[in-house]
């Protein structure tokens, strides 16, 4: 018995062209003879920005905006479901349009009380999610081909960390196995929410954006058997570079689990850094394909890629919108617990440090966080090391932003001599002024940060190497 799950991203379910090509791609899985299909699917593109919008709206006081948002909903799925509908469109309208109205009078709640909680955030930013599954399955019925929906709020079982909620395994594994095969039974594909889960109480959460891949995971490593997890985008797969920075990117034909957990980690958007983790264990592979480009191999990730391909490296990378913190000061050579401390304070504020800088001397910790955390961080530390302030140990805690984080990538990187100096040759011919370079999380990657407007020269200058 073959058994897939395939996930569709944003694009891939956001126009009637797209969904077409869905229709097409899980049809022809059945006939090449996948008896089991879990499809995970995003919310159209577009439209988790637009709730959050509305969300953010309602609390500023704009009933205007909640209305608008509502109404662009209504149109957009009744104009896909009214040209790929079949017999029972509407009813899945009737649906669709109560969680709209719905979500409009939350929002309207939110306006009353002037303000949105991380909680109130998840309650709204997964109906996109909640909608576009019932319109794939309704589609795909109007295909022909028997199809059910499935919300993971009733099988994805989180923490209550709002936003950014972890799976609780266990209880998601029972879930999942609970669900899923009696719908694959009946001969039916199950078209289950990305994105959404729900606490053990059934408040619903998110996985953080763009975590729909992270959702497929999930449910790959939960079911009793899964063949291989599809991720469909809109690129042909895992490129040597973001295409949009560097066009004349190509395709990577095969990926460790390892590199491609760096390359997510440090920037490549085309999958959610969380994605390999539910998988690991399980061994499962991932092929990530163009939705647009089905013909195309794609990329095949494995758990263990072949490191010695000869290539310099395998992908560039690039992390926007960071900043780098430095604790500087003469006073803190040889003082114990320095380190400890400042990723104590740091940890406590639950910032993400994204890297840890090599300081030339002991005077000095440099490190990089979002730049939304940066002020939050500073403050921090200051307060921390209030009594070395005073006594002059502590110099100085400083923020350097917007920053850009820039990693090459590839297992080779451990066995050639000489990349780094290649590397950065590139990137000072370029003109692009290195700010701090970093210890890799892993071995293999090499980062370092430059300036936000330097990032794309950077990322174009190290691709050129590839050449
Ligand atoms: P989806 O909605 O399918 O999840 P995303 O927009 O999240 O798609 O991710 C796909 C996008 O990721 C691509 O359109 C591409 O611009 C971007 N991207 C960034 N880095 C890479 C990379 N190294 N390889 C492929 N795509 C990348
Ligand atoms: N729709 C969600 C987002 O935009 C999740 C996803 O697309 O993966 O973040
Ligand atoms: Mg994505």
């Amino acid at each position: 018995m073959k058994t897939l799950v395939m996930k569709f991203g944003g694009t891939s379910v956001g126009s009637i062209d797209a969904i077409k090509n869905v229709i097409q791609i899980v049809r022809q899985a059945r006939r090449d003879g996948v008896e089991q299909i879990a499809v995970v699917v995003s919310a159209m593109s577009g439209v988790t920005d637009k709730l959050k919008t509305g969300v953010l709206g309602a609390e500023a006081g704009a009933t205007d905006t909640i209305q608008q948002v509502g109404q662009t909903l209504r149109e957009k799925h009744e104009t896909v479901l009214r040209t790929l509908g079949g017999d029972d469109i509407e009813l899945a309208l009737a649906e669709i349009n109560s969680m709209i109205d719905d979500y409009v009078r939350f929002c309207d709640s939110v306006s009353v009380l002037g303000e949105a909680t991380p909680r109130a955030l998840d309650y709204t930013m997964g109906l996109g999610e909640r909608i576009s599954a019932r319109q794939i399955a309704a589609v795909l019925r109007a295909a022909d081909v028997p199809a059910q929906a499935v919300d993971a709020t009733h099988m994805i079982v989180t923490d209550d960390r709002f936003q950014n909620a972890a799976p609780l395994m266990d209880q998601t594994r029972r879930r999942v196995r609970e669900i899923i095969p009696p719908i694959f039974k009946a001969g039916e594909v199950a078209v289950i929410t990305g994105f959404v889960g729900a606490t053990e109480q059934g408040i619903n959460t998110t996985l953080g954006r763009g975590a729909s891949d992270y959702t497929a995971a999930i449910v790959a490593a939960c079911l009793e058997e899964c063949d291989e997890l599809w991720i469909w985008t809109d690129v042909d797969g895992v490129m040597s570079a973001d295409p949009r920075v560097a066009p004349e990117a190509s395709t990577i034909d095969v990926l460790s689990y390892r590199e491609v957990s760096e390359l997510a980690y440090y920037g490549a958007k085309v999958l959610h850094p969380k994605t390999i983790s539910p998988v690991l264990e399980a061994g499962i592979s991932i092929r990530v394909k163009n939705t647009f480009n089905p013909e195309h191999p794609g990329t095949l990730i494995v758990p263990n890629g072949d490191a010695r391909t000869g290539q310099l490296f395998k992908a560039v990378t690039a992390v926007r919108d960071v900043g780098l913190v430095t604790v500087e000061g003469k006073g803190m050579l040889g003082v114990p617990g320095i380190a400890a401390r400042t990723f104590g304070a740091v940890a406590r504020t639950g910032t993400n440090v994204l890297l840890i800088s090599q300081a030339s001397s002991e005077q000095s910790i440099c490190f990089m966080v979002p730049m939304g955390s940066v002020q939050t961080v500073v403050d921090t530390l200051t307060a921390e090391f209030d009594r070395e302030i005073d006594r002059r140990d502590i110099d100085r805690i400083a923020a350097l932003a917007p920053l850009t984080i820039i990693t090459v990538v590839g297992a080779g990187i451990l066995y050639m001599r000489g990349i780094a100096a290649k590397i950065f040759a590139a990137v000072a011919d370029a003109g692009v002024n290195v700010i701090a370079i970093a210890q890799g999380s892993s071995e293999c990657g090499i980062s370092f940060a430059v300036s936000a407007e330097e990032g794309d020269a950077a990322v174009r200058a190290i691709h050129a190497l590839t050449k």
